[in-house]
């Protein structure tokens, strides 16, 4: 049985679109849990470069079914860009929606944006892509699921009430009225289902299935550890569960626990979206880093914080995600550097962290760091551990050391071929 889990151990955008492409070449299903189109994951292979928002990532293996799980949020407008864009690039992409999965509407997108600019200066720095407005609703059980589009008469019920209780609460809170048209909702919602409407079902019977015949199921999470709703950095969080223990439940498989976690570590700090970052590098060598390694966001375009690698964060980023194997990326965009530092612990108040702590705490909390010798040269072409440069493979065994948990992939490209398999 292999039941595989791709999670990111920090703040997103780790490389786990790159990871799953590379492992999605030994499944029969890959499932995408939580999340929305918040989701950027790059993938570069031989069919060119993407980046995927809604899809999972192997969907340039014709015979893998990709599964969007019932954890997920789905704008289905902008499911149907996504499909577009890749059909345009050659890409026909065999996938399944998920009845359970909830509709981020349109209004869930405004909702989003009015109350970032309420918060102003203390926004969460959404992508104002309707997420936590529509994970809200499905809280308080306002949402309306993708496989009620398959009955046109209670979905068009379903957004009347919904709708009416949702213009009344923008006019009530944010004083603008009639901000959308219920009509224009229904219309929306049927547009969409006559595109999607084949690929609506009930994708825990298909995994069951799979599982039943000990076919291979990969899941893929959308962020990492620390924007969890639950563990991350709250609220600078996203809405739902990142956990690959989450994973079952919004992928929606029911008795088969995962065989392996791969928890996706950036061999630097990076972060988009506000909250506390501990380890950022002052402007001048951010700056160079981000441009060299090209970190600006997959999604939205906004430049990342650049940090130095922090290796409480990802010990407890690693170990929230009940990792059994690291996969360690990016290392390559650190040739040329002279010395490279790794945060250890961290000090507030007179006291010694080792544990991540609660926010009240990161705020103020100061780095400790152990410098290493960097390394020149290049590593892209390197496919072996050993051939590594000397003061490589020490960095990659002391953040081994530092993290408890193998490093059983090192990514030295962003090409699906350019791993080190330990
Ligand atoms: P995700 O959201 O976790 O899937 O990650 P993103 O796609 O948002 O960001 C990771 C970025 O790093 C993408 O631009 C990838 O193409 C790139 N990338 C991934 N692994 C490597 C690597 O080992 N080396 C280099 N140079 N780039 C990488
Ligand atoms: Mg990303």
């Amino acid at each position: 049985m292999s039941i595989k889990v791709v999670v990111g151990a920090n703040w997103g955008d780790e490389g786990k679109g790159r990871m799953v492409d590379y492992l999605a070449r030994d499944a029969a299903c890959v499932v995408r849990y939580q999340g929305g189109n918040n989701a950027g994951h790059t993938v570069i292979n031989e069919h060119g470069e993407f980046k995927l928002h809604l899809l999972p990532s192997g969907v340039f293996y014709p015979d893998v079914v990709n599964i969007l799980g019932p954890g997920m949020v789905i704008d289905l407008e902008r499911l149907i860009d996504e499909i577009d864009e890749l059909n345009a690039q050659g890409i026909q992409p065999n996938f399944r929606i998920s009845d359970r999965a909830t509709i981020c509407f349109p209004f869930h997108r405004l909702e989003d944006g009015l109350e970032e600019d309420r918060l102003g200066d203390n926004a969460y720095g959404s992508t104002r892509r309707g997420i936590a407005p529509a994970y809200g609703d499905r809280t308080v059980k306002k949402a309306i699921q993708v496989g009620e589009l398959l009955y046109p008469d209670r979905f068009e019920a379903r957004i009347k009430e919904i709708g009416t209780w949702k213009l009344e609460r923008l006019e009530s809170f944010y004083g603008k009225k009639d901000l959308f048209s219920i009509d224009e909702m229904i219309e929306w919602g049927r547009s969409c289902a006559l595109r999607l409407r084949d690929h609506i079902t009930d994708t825990s019977l298909l995994l069951e299935e799979a599982a039943q015949q000990d076919q291979a199921i990969l899941f893929e999470a959308q962020l990492g550890t620390l924007r969890d709703l639950n563990f991350g950095i709250y609220p600078f969080t996203t809405s739902s569960c990142t956990l690959a223990a989450y994973a079952p439940v919004g992928g929606g498989l029911f008795g088969y626990p995962p065989t392996q976690v791969v928890a996706v570590v950036k061999a630097f700090s990076t972060c988009v979206g506000e909250g506390p970052f501990v380890t950022a590098m002052e402007t001048e060598e951010a700056d160079a880093l981000r441009e060299s390694a090209k970190e600006f966001g997959a999604s939205t375009g906004r430049p990342r914080s650049i940090g130095h690698f922090d290796a409480v964060a990802t010990r407890y980023g690693v170990w929230a995600q009940g990792a059994t194997d690291v996969a360690l990326t990016k290392l390559d965009c650190l040739s040329g550097r002279k010395s490279l530092k790794i945060a250890t612990h961290y000090t507030w108040n007179g006291a010694l962290y080792d544990r991540f702590p609660l926010n009240a705490v990161l705020e103020e909390a100061k780095p400790i760091y152990k410098e290493m010798p960097g390394w020149e040269e290049n590593i892209t072409g390197i496919r072996s551990f050993d051939a590594l440069p000397e003061a490589a493979k020490a960095y990659v065994l002391e953040i081994e050391q530092l993290i408890n948990c193998p490093i059983t992939f090192v990514s030295v490209g962003p090409e699906r071929e350019a791993l080190i398999l330990r």
